[in-house]
């Protein structure tokens, strides 16, 4: 039997910003001693009001707009009444009628993925389960933490397109500086729903297919009941989310052959064995009695242009200010610095991923950039030959840096090399000053002192000897100490020729332009 897999996708990311969500205290992921960042608020005394933290509120609404959501004019908070230790409320502050994001989406390789919201609550405390000890220890520093949770349709067909789909996410919300959204430290987790359909082998088309409980949430199109959903919990790294995706495939296609049925249930991923196991079944959904928080008035978002008038009247955020703040978003800059730069697919992964390396590299192309345009420039260069000096330079941050960087972080090379030397140690190569060797040296002293190229060239002699005299005559001395080479050349082997090369290399200590070399060794020892 063929089988057609519907995934769907819940991530939520903790956002970056200096308090909690509804109080003052410091949101600090990084905080070691537990219960430090703690206030009567966030501890739920009686008595205590919450207050809605703008800032969370503007990073959820960019993000909405980032991947192309409609922004909601009204939004509001609502209870999500259970109990467990790590909420003291007894509820959680969240959005369930009325989030911050209704629909929207974001193009995968060329794959459309539907959004269905993007809404804002707070993160919970932790609990510590200490070994062989019969009670467990709460720590409320996360407890109220701004938490952003985005669903997706269940539109996904594979554990590749899913992880790839959180990649791209992860990728977006560093570059909104919404969230650091590290996977390792929790700051980003996802959740997995999927549930497979048999094709029908007469139509070879799938009937449709929609979760049966997908929340029930308002946006969710289509309800009709088909294929039971299995839930995956706590994957903490993208590997984990394809993996478990496949496995999950495979698990339930099995079953299905079978005629076994599939049970609606959460399941977690175990990473040494590489199998999900069944953690709790789900007999019903889960009523959370949600109701609209009255202690906290509804985020209205205008939609307009404000007079001054409006900002002092209307206690609204304005989506015009939050628009003026978006920066290059990672797919434009792909394109654009495939366009700009000529320059490799997979080397503007590499520079779009990581922003600052990006950033690093856009900065020695604008320094190549205004060489060209000097009159030094000039005179030897093309404005054509600019792409050359554009790869050039990737190769070197990239595939050179990256021999010399191996254990530490690219943040390291930015601070070590500035962006001006790391151009001029390009143009080096680039007006053959170096050989690439002597390059390669340049750039591994340069990554440990920081020195500027030239300085560093010319202390450690490794200025290319391109002078044609000065060439010529230790070719000569090459060619009369090696009588029978030379004979050997001149009998038609090549690499008589390679090894009088190689001599003079080795005269010059590697300083020799070998191109030149050969050029007047061809010319001396013509037949
Ligand atoms: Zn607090």
């Amino acid at each position: 039997m063929k089988y057609k897999p519907t995934i769907g996708m819940e991530i939520h990311a903790e956002l970056k910003t200096n308090t909690k969500m509804f109080c003052g205290c410091k949101n600090d992921p990084d905080e070691k001693k537990p219960n430090k960042n703690v206030c009567p608020v966030c501890l739920a005394h009686p008595g205590t009001l919450p207050t809605t933290n703008e800032d969370a509120v503007k990073k959820v609404l960019k993000t909405g707009l980032a991947l192309n959501c409609e922004i909601s004019e009204y939004s509001q908070f609502d209870r999500k009444n259970y109990f467990y230790p790590d909420l003291p409320k007894g509820y959680q502050i969240s959005q369930y009628k009325y989030p911050l994001c209704g629909p929207g989406y974001l193009n995968i390789e060329g794959e459309k993925i539907d959004i269905t919201r993007i809404h804002l609550e707070e993160d919970t405390g932790r609990l510590i389960h200490s070994k062989g000890k019969n009670y467990s220890l709460v720590d409320f520093n996360r407890a109220g933490i701004p938490l952003m949770e985005l669903v997706t349709e269940p539109c996904l067909t594979s554990g590749r397109q899913a992880k790839k789909f959180c990649e791209e996410f992860q990728i977006i919300l560093k570059y909104l500086k919404v969230s650091d959204a590290n996977m390792e430290k929790g700051q980003m987790r996802c959740e997995v729903n999927i549930s497979l359909k048999a094709i029908s082998q007469k139509a070879g088309k799938p009937e449709a297919v929609s979760h049966k409980d997908h929340k029930g949430r308002k946006g969710q199109k289509d309800e009709r009941a088909l294929g039971t959903k299995v839930e995956i919990k706590n994957l903490n790294s993208f590997k984990a989310v394809e993996r478990s995706i496949d496995y999950e495939i495979k698990r339930q296609a099995q079953l299905l052959d079978k005629k076994k049925k599939i049970v609606q249930e959460t399941r977690g991923w175990d990473e040494n064995k590489q199998i999900t196991f069944s953690q709790r079944i789900k007999e019903e959904a889960h009523d959370y009695r949600y109701f609209p928080e009255p202690d906290l008035p509804p985020i209205k978002v205008g939609k307009e242009i404000p007079s001054d008038m409006d900002r002092l009247r209307d206690n609204k955020i304005y989506l015009l200010d939050i628009k003026k703040t978006m920066p290059e978003l990672p797919q434009d800059k792909r394109e654009r610095l495939e366009e700009e730069y000529v320059l490799p697919k997979g080397q503007v992964k590499i520079l779009v991923n990581n922003k600052d390396l990006g950033e690093y590299f856009e900065k020695i192309a604008s320094e190549l950039q205004e060489w060209v345009k000097t009159e030094e420039g000039k005179e030897k260069i093309e404005m054509s030959e600019k792409k050359k000096l554009y790869k050039l330079a990737a190769n070197y941050l990239i595939t050179e840096l990256q021999k010399l960087t191996k254990k530490s972080e690219n943040e390291n090379i930015i601070e070590k090399i500035t962006a001006e030397n790391f151009a001029e140690l390009i143009k080096m190569i680039y007006m053959k000053k170096v050989n690439s060797s002597a390059a390669q040296k340049i750039l591994k002293i340069m990554y440990k002192t920081g020195g500027d190229p030239s300085d560093i060239a010319e202390l450690e002699k490794l200025l290319q000897l391109s002078n044609f005299s000065e060439l010529e005559n230790i070719i000569g001395v090459a060619i009369s100490q090696n009588a029978k080479v030379v004979e050997d050349y001149k009998k038609g082997n090549e690499n008589a020729l390679q090894f009088l090369i190689g001599q003079v290399m080795k005269e010059t200590k590697g300083q020799a332009n070998p191109q030149i070399v050969q050029e007047i060794l061809y010319k001396k020892l013509k037949v």
